[in-house]
């Protein structure tokens, strides 16, 4: 990975480029940051910076061998440790090591460019259902690998993913390579929450601080990956808030399945009202009414926001409307039907049939009498 494929954090990029270049290449550095703001993604174009031959224009030259090799992340010199388990029913006692699941961990980078969170991990490696460790065992493997010389790299690395997830003895054991530094050793430890990192380990690492990414990159990479219009672009950065990850689900969640069900429900609902299809609306109410409570509540919320969406493209407010693509479409057409009138009516009857489904209420009726008195509130034009 090259710092060019490192979303914004210009910066700090610049900064640790620096460092390597006069040389001061501190042994242990904690990259600290949420999922999906690139902490990750910046440790690995850093360590590929180190390690490469021709580094030029603040960047590693992505096709020396070392930077080949770092690429596909199987660099003899580059070690990776990170959370993992065994899937249940699996395995006995013992507990795996990182390098049993070195393939998933090379496609899920690869794939997510180093963006992806602990629980897209745990699904790459059907443990979902579990936590990952970083067992004693394999703080003893970290031992054994750094003690052979590097193989052809000047610097050896160790990668190190939620170091947060090592079990206590892993923990010590880490605390006591880190206190005698290994030479041309370099450990890049990449946390989600340092708090929860032994105070001493913290105390013998550098940290690198990532924070969220800055709102111009993120628009900058919303209209790249999706082709998206500056404007729409700039309000999925906003919503986002600096979170590539946020950006992905906000974008790709309307294409979810429940997502567009809901969206399907809620336009259903709205077309049949405004043409008074009063035997369509009670077949509607049966749809809904044979889902899940857990399912109802979320079409209700779901329902709430695009009104009041709609309402604030209708008061002329759309830059502050938090839509995009088919809900846009749609919510724009929608909208001068939805004003001071009806808004408030609407919401109240949203909510009150959620309350009612959270109270074990009969679905029939809740719905039918619901798609009923929606219809009344919206009037044809
Ligand atoms: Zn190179």
């Amino acid at each position: 990975m090259q710092f060019r494929d490192v979303i914004g954090h210009t910066t700090l990029k610049r900064m640790l480029v620096r460092s390597a270049d006069e040389g001061r290449v501190s042994h242990a550095q904690l990259f600290t940051g949420e999922a999906g703001c690139g902490a990750l993604s910046l440790a690995l174009a850093y360590a590929q910076y180190i390690n490469c031959t021709d580094r030029h224009d603040g960047d590693s030259c992505g096709v020396c061998p070392s930077c080949r090799k770092m690429a596909e992340l199987a660099h003899p010199d580059l070690n990776f440790v990170f959370p993992v388990n065994s899937p249940k029913g699996k395995g006995g006692s013992e507990k795996p090591l990182s390098d049993y699941f070195i393939a998933p961990w090379r496609e899920l980078v690869k794939q997510s460019g180093g963006y992806f969170d602990e629980q897209q991990w745990y699904e790459a490696i059907n443990i979902e259902n579990q936590q990952g460790i970083i067992s004693r065992a394999e703080a003893d493997e970290i031992i054994r690998k750094l003690s052979f010389k590097s193989f052809e790299a000047e610097y050896k690395i160790m990668v190190i993913w939620l170091p947060e997830k090592m079990r206590t003895e892993a923990a010590n054991t880490l605390l006591k390579i880190l206190e005698e530094p290994w030479e041309k050793t370099l450990f890049l430890m990449v946390s989600e929450s340092p708090a929860r990192l032994l105070s001493t380990i913290v105390s013998r690492t550098q940290e690198v601080v990532v924070p969220r990414i800055e709102l111009p990159d993120m628009e900058e990479y919303l209209i790249q990956k999706y082709g998206m219009e500056p404007t729409q672009a700039s309000t999925i950065a906003r919503l986002s808030t600096g979170n590539v990850l946020e950006a992905n689900r906000i974008v790709e969640g309307g294409r979810n399945g429940e997502n567009a069900e809901n969206f399907d429900l809620f336009v259903q609902l709205m077309r049949l009202s405004y043409n008074d299809r009063h035997m369509e609306l009670l077949e509607w109410a049966e749809t809904v009414a044979a889902l899940g409570r857990e399912e109802q509540k979320r079409f209700l919320q779901n329902s709430i926001r695009l009104l009041r969406n709609s309402y604030m493209l209708h008061a002329g407010m759309g830059e502050i409307a938090y839509l995009w693509g088919d809900e846009l479409a749609f919510c724009k057409k929608f909208a001068p039907f939805i004003g001071n009138h009806n808004i408030e009516a609407l919401v109240r009857e949203m909510e009150l049939a959620a309350a009612q489904v959270a109270q074990n209420g009969n679905p029939k009726l809740i719905f039918a009498h619901f798609a009923l008195t929606v219809s009344k509130l919206i009037v044809r034009l």
